[in-house]
């Protein structure tokens, strides 16, 4: 690929911002925000997964390697752990079922067109993005290994929200004035949108999650609280309402 194409690619992105900049959220890369210091950190050790895995199988192409093909595989499994027996209206209401269960949502974003989750390049700056070429590919980059397990696989279910062809990808909402990533595409207006689908999983995953541990548990709600500032108008009513504390 020419520089030139590769240029005029990440100047789409960072305009489009659908791209995940780690860097930029406060349960992002340790040390980047506040919120950094209560979140685990990546080093304190893989969740158990050990655990008795009760979802479904993932079936999205993994195309990576060696150590980045592992760090994909473990994000999805321990997304595939995370199960309970209720779920709230909005989490129904998106993705079609009374039931937390991650697997299936994952499994819906890939009849959705999320096709291939692989290691490849993005804008400066962004831990992970889809590429308008390629709409079926979510890409991540080596950035995501400075993410806690809980944050990898919240970032994949991101990413995938944004693909497929021939229908809304949700780019992200310039933040308003005032804000703390005021004049970044980095909020979301529309419920749909990857930061508020996500809010709505990871508040049910801290809601009702039977099959996490603790660990997993606590971190889902810190992408709760942290990803619900970046909601705005009708997308933070609705989500606020239906997975607020
Ligand atoms: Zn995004």
């Amino acid at each position: 690929m020419g520089a030139i194409i590769t240029t005029a690619i990440f100047v789409f992105l960072a305009a489009g911002g659908c791209g995940f900049a780690a860097g930029e959220d406060p349960v992002g890369a340790a040390g980047a925000g506040q919120d950094a210091s209560n979140t685990t950190p990546p080093d304190a050790g893989e969740p158990s997964l050990s655990q008795k895995e009760s979802g479904e199988k993932i079936d999205i192409k993994i195309s990576a390697t060696g150590e980045d093909e592992k760090m994909i595989r473990d994000a999805l499994d321990l997304l595939k752990q995370m199960n309970g027996e209720h779920a709230t209206n909005g989490y129904d209401e998106k993705w079609r079922d009374t039931k937390l269960n991650v697997s299936k949502v994952m499994n819906k974003l890939h009849e959705q067109g999320c096709d291939e989750i692989g290691m490849d390049q993005c804008g400066p700056g962004e831990t992970a993005c889809v590429n308008p070429q390629n709409p079926s590919k979510v890409r991540i980059t080596p950035e995501v290994r400075k993410l806690p397990p809980t944050m990898r696989s919240m970032v994949m279910g991101h990413e995938c929200n944004h693909t497929g062809k021939g229908r809304p990808n949700y780019m992200h909402a310039m933040c308003p004035e005032g804000h703390e990533y005021a004049g970044k595409p980095a909020c979301d207006t529309d419920a749909h949108g990857s930061y508020a689908s996500m809010t709505t999983t990871f508040g049910n995953v801290a809601k009702f999650c039977t099959t996490c541990t603790g660990l997993v548990t606590g971190d889902a709600r810190k992408i709760r609280d942290s990803q619900m500032k970046r909601l705005l108008g009708e997308a933070k009513e609705k989500v606020s309402s239906d997975v607020g504390q």
